[in-house]
């Protein structure tokens, strides 16, 4: 590429660090100079080599412009990432989407503010809920029978739905309110579930004033025509509600971490433009590193000059891999083995959208779809399923838990990014080659080999093997499996998981009173069979599945309720296969008499003995 063709602040980064310059000012390590005298310093400037410490400026240098006051190159470069992402107006954002999101919860949301929230989204949109001390009123996922996190019932966005939702909430000033603030939507879902946004754009119209969609792994919609419709800054819809989208460039294409783009249509009603720029430098800090921001200029290039091609490629590699994994499902099927599905639909697949649409009826989404649902599966998230569960959430006899295959191919190297009870999911970035595809195929198969001749734990997981021999001292990968999948079995963990959203807690206080528990010294941790009829602190999120069961504020249901009855679960699961726990988010586990207990934060009971 030449010089003069390269993106704007890139351009002018590169230009200004090959000049001699001496800087006296912010860094310290002027260029890199100041760490060659001590020899941690000198390893670490050469590992990273010295153009990075070049351009690792401070925001003094007027060339460059000003990132924070989008001035010169750096508003040049913004300018053309709205063009190619389809926005109005377009931030580079430094601290990840976890950091857009906030930014958009101050710029349109005030405290008491009703705001129509998934509780599939991330931690970061509770986490802005607590600093505006919003309301927040809940979208319900779908359930699933394998699982995984479903997208939001469509009907759920009807007006007459959503001011259902507002009078009945414990905690709204004004129950016959028919707008909510904002609403916040995960697009796509953690599993590849794309809504239809035009669509949904348009049915909340009447009743959100501002809709976000976090697209933190789905930055690359406009770029190819399989996702027309069904991403934020879609061109293709009248313009009404005002919409925001919130992308980590860093997750799916190709920025440094934490690089995200903050995008924003305008829509009937306007937003002040300023107010998105003020709340950005209340989030931003005031030393942006230059290289982070470079990164996202140069990401907005590579999508204008080849985001087809980039994305088409991995489209058809996922292509690839999800047809060798469902062809070697039918050889060992007909031999009557067992090898692992794809979910996917179960014809043959090519890219038309229309292909991985989940319609109602079909048995292999686990999910009750309605007439109304528009969703399409992204064939760039690969789900694979391990044996163990029907399609209807009943559990097999015979079961290959999802966390040991996960836990082999750790040992292989390969990682995974998400493990449920029994499924794995695996991203198609565009940097996966046909080679990396390979490879994991083969490992796959080697993990079924190992499986079949029920290899040694010690083999694989020597560390759990040493620090547990009572529990794993002589059995094998096989056995392990079996195992873990007839206590899973017992437990009917699939349709535990399937009723767990079915019934949202009460909210006994609004998040961020839960919150301030903590800076008031007002709280207190119990064991979680005392947790019921308490008001929870901290947000209770297992990984699996991976969506929160308890927000801040809400009160742990009774002991038999699905939650709680899932949360022992885990607890007993834990002392039964250590090395193999849950993870949790908001629980404190200790140790007693060599056994785990779960503990759980929550706010002192008030005078009367009441909680909360
Ligand atoms: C990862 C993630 C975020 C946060 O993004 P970062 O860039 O890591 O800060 C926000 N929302 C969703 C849905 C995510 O998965």
């Amino acid at each position: 590429m030449k010089e003069k063709e390269f993106p704007p602040f890139y351009k002018a980064l590169k230009s200004f660090a090959r000049k001699k310059n001496t800087l006296w000012s912010t860094p310290g390590h002027a260029s890199g100079h100041g760490l060659k005298d001590s020899p941690a310093g000198r390893d670490f400037y050469e590992f990273f080599g010295h153009n990075l410490f070049l351009a690792d400026v401070s925001s003094s240098v007027g060339e460059l412009g000003s990132i924070l006051e989008h001035q010169g190159p750096p508003a040049e470069a913004e300018k053309r990432a709205a063009e190619a992402f389809g926005a109005d107006i377009t931030f580079f954002v430094l601290n990840g989407t976890s950091t857009a999101n906030k930014i958009v919860f101050f710029a349109t949301v005030s405290p008491g503010d009703l705001v129509l929230v998934g509780r599939n989204c991330h931690k970061s949109i509770m986490h802005a809920i607590i600093m505006n001390e919003a309301v927040p009123i809940y979208l319900t996922p779908k359930a699933c029978s394998y699982g995984l996190i479903g997208p939001v019932d469509f009907n759920q966005f009807m007006p007459a739905s959503i001011r259902a939702k507002i009078s009945s909430s414990k905690l709204a000033s004004n129950k016959k309110a028919a707008k909510v603030q904002l609403t916040v939507l995960t697009n796509s879902t953690y599993d590849g579930l794309i809504y239809h946004a035009d669509k949904v754009k348009a049915t909340l119209a009447p009743s959100a004033r501002f809709l976000l969609f976090d697209e933190a792994w789905y930055a690359y919609g406009a770029f190819h025509p399989f996702y027309e419709h069904r991403y934020a800054m879609s061109p293709s819809s009248k313009r009404r509600l005002p919409v925001f989208a919130s992308q980590s460039t860093h997750k799916l294409l190709l920025a440094f971490s934490q690089g995200s783009m903050l995008h924003f249509r305008q829509g009937n009603e306007k937003l002040d433009e300023q107010g998105l720029v003020e709340a950005n430098l209340m989030h931003a800090s005031t030393s942006p590193f230059y290289p982070l921001f470079a990164s996202l200029d140069v990401n907005t290039q590579i999508m204008k000059d080849s985001g087809y091609e980039l994305l088409n490629k991995a489209l058809h590699t996922a292509l690839r891999f999800r047809r060798a994994v469902s062809r070697a499902h039918k050889r060992y099927h007909r031999s009557g083995e067992w090898w692992f599905q794809v979910w996917q639909p179960s014809k043959k697949l090519e890219l038309d959208p229309a292909d991985w649409q989940l319609k109602p009826g079909d048995r292999w989404t686990g999910m009750d779809i309605k007439p109304e649902d528009d969703y399409i599966l992204d064939p760039l998230k690969v789900t694979l399923l391990t044996p163990g569960v029907e399609p209807d959430a009943s559990m097999t006899n015979f079961g290959v838990p999802a966390c040991v295959v996960s836990k082999y191919l750790q040992a292989r190297g390969v990682v995974p990014e998400k493990t449920g009870f029994y499924n794995l999911l695996f991203l198609f970035a565009p940097g996966v080659s046909t080679e990396r595809t390979a490879e994991l195929l083969r490992i796959l198969h080697d993990f079924k080999w190992e499986y079949t001749d029920n290899a040694p734990l010690s083999k694989w997981f020597p560390k759990i093997y040493e620090e547990h021999p009572e529990i794993y001292g002589n059995i094998g990968l096989a056995d392990l499996c079996r195992k873990m999948h007839v206590q899973l079995k017992k437990y009917d963990i699939m349709r535990r998981c399937a009723t767990l959203y079915t019934h949202l807690p009460e909210q006994a206080v609004a998040p961020h009173k839960a919150y301030y528990g903590l800076s008031d010294g007002k709280t207190e941790y119990v064991r979680l069979q005392d947790a019921p009829g308490r008001v929870s602190v901290l947000m209770i999120l297992p990984y699996p599945p991976g969506v929160p069961v308890i927000m801040p504020g809400e009160r742990f249901p009774a002991a038999d309720s699905p939650i709680m009855k899932f949360l022992h679960l885990n607890e007993t699961w834990d002392n039964l296969f250590p090395g193999f726990e849950t993870e949790f988010h908001g629980i404190k586990k200790t140790w007693e008499d060599g056994k785990v207990v779960y503990w759980v934060c929550v706010l002192n009971k008030t005078k009367k003995g009441k909680a909360a």
